[in-house]
């Protein structure tokens, strides 16, 4: 998808910054097969995205940040992810973060001050930590066998996290730990420092670069102020700013899509007379691709619009959200497959992007909200008010 022709840019501010972004993005792209190949965390793109901004892109503007809406949030996301899956997906889950606070206003009123400014100074970063090997994923509701014991002055933490994204690149992150004391789950933020430790277990067969190892809290001592909230106290935003999970899915399945569609034009087998884009069996992949990608690309930007323009209406949302993430992320699998059944054989080869995109997509399925999850959303709904004797 070149940007000129991107049906969901809607001003020339969204353009230039889009163009922009792109260019930078170009640099990761050359380095993304490298870092797959070695299962290394690209610092340097980081480092590019601190200088370009993007870190401080959803702080508010009272806080010296840009305030983007989750609509351009995705943008910039799918654009990202065009270039390099792992990268995208690590600074996603920061910008979202920030966007999630921003707007649900959970935390106390100095620790996101403090956040914010230090973000907008420093270029640091935030993601939250609540996946365990005890738990599996957190969005079941199992209760986190990290503890946060209650001390003199502030909580003692220890417990171990794993799937912890973008570690490498943090000076703080936000942990779930349950508390003996109150009974209840609660979120501390924690500096990565004292008792801290990064365990190297990320290596799996996709998204190699997100420096998603394992978290090792040990007697770390968090102050007072940093209890963010007790669980349950959040406002309920719907979870939009978990868009930018389906965002860098379909980043990467356009940036198959353009591969292939590449190809197809300008690939002559001698057994023909033109490139294979002539071909009515290539064609009819062709056209699957775009219902695949103009679908889920519909869902995701009609999603993200509506957050953005009714906040009254965002925890009702929930539901369109969720089916947003599970069209495009199933939606970019297809889209990477049929990329991969135009070129061919050719798609195999280490040499070309391809079977990168194929490995990576495959990830999105891990990330929430979970297929089964939706459903139970969509079957909730449906049901309502239906099954005899049951409110639900
Ligand atoms: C690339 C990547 C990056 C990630 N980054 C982060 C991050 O930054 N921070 C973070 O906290 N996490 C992160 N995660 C972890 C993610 O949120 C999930 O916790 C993780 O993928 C495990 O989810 P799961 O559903 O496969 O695991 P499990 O919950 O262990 O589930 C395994 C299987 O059992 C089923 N199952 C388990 N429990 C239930 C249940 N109660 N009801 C129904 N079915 C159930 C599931 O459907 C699944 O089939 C990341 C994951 C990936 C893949």
């Amino acid at each position: 998808m070149d940007i000129q022709h991107d049906p969901y840019i809607r001003s020339d501010q969204e353009r230039d910054r889009l163009h922009r972004l792109a260019a930078l993005a170009a640099k990761f792209a050359e380095r993304a097969a490298e870092h797959d190949r070695l299962g290394t965390f690209p610092h340097e793109n980081i480092d590019e995205l601190r200088d370009f901004g993007y870190m401080k892109l959803t702080v508010p503007e009272t806080f010296g940040g840009d305030g983007i809406s989750l609509y351009e949030m995705v943008q910039l996301q799918e654009r990202l992810a065009m270039a390099d899956g792992s990268t995208a997906l690590a600074v996603g889950w920061h910008v979202g973060k920030v966007l999630n606070l921003r707007e649900s206003r959970s935390w106390p009123e100095p620790v996101w001050a403090e956040l914010c400014r230090d973000i907008v100074e420093k270029g640091v970063m935030i993601n939250a930590f609540a996946s365990e090997p005890a738990t599996g994923s957190p969005s079941r509701g199992g209760r986190p066998a990290t503890t946060a014991v209650a001390v003199q002055g502030g909580w003692v933490l220890s417990g171990r996290k794993n799937f912890s994204t973008l570690s490498p690149a943090l000076d703080r992150c936000i942990i779930t730990a349950f508390c003996e004391t109150t009974g209840k789950t609660a979120e501390f933020l924690v500096m990565m420092k004292d008792g801290v430790t990064i365990e190297e277990t990320w290596d799996t067969l996709g998204m190699r670069a997100t420096g998603s190892h394992d978290i090792i809290l040990d007697q770390v001592f968090v102050p007072e102020n940093h209890l963010l909230k007790p669980s349950g106290a959040t406002i309920d935003d719907g979870g939009g700013w978990l868009l930018h999970i389906p965002a860098c899915y379909m980043g990467i399945g356009l940036a198959a899509r353009e591969f292939a569609l590449r190809f197809a034009a300008s690939y002559r087998p001698n057994s023909i007379k033109g490139p294979i884009a002539e071909l009515p069996n290539i064609r009819q992949l062709i056209g699957q691709m775009e219902l695949e990608q103009r679908t889920a690309r519909q869902m995701l930007y009609a999603a993200a619009d509506r957050w953005d323009r009714h906040p009254e209406l965002r925890p009702k949302l929930r539901s369109d959200l969720g089916l947003a993430k599970m069209t495009a992320t199933n939606g970019a699998i297809r889209i990477v497959d049929l990329a991969m059944r135009i070129v061919g054989g050719t798609s195999l080869s280490k040499s070309h992007p391809l079977e990168r995109y194929y490995r990576d997509v495959r990830a999105g399925l891990h990330n929430p909200p979970m297929d089964d999850a939706v459903m139970a959303i969509l079957v909730g709904e449906a049901l309502e008010g239906k099954l005899e004797g049951k409110e639900r």
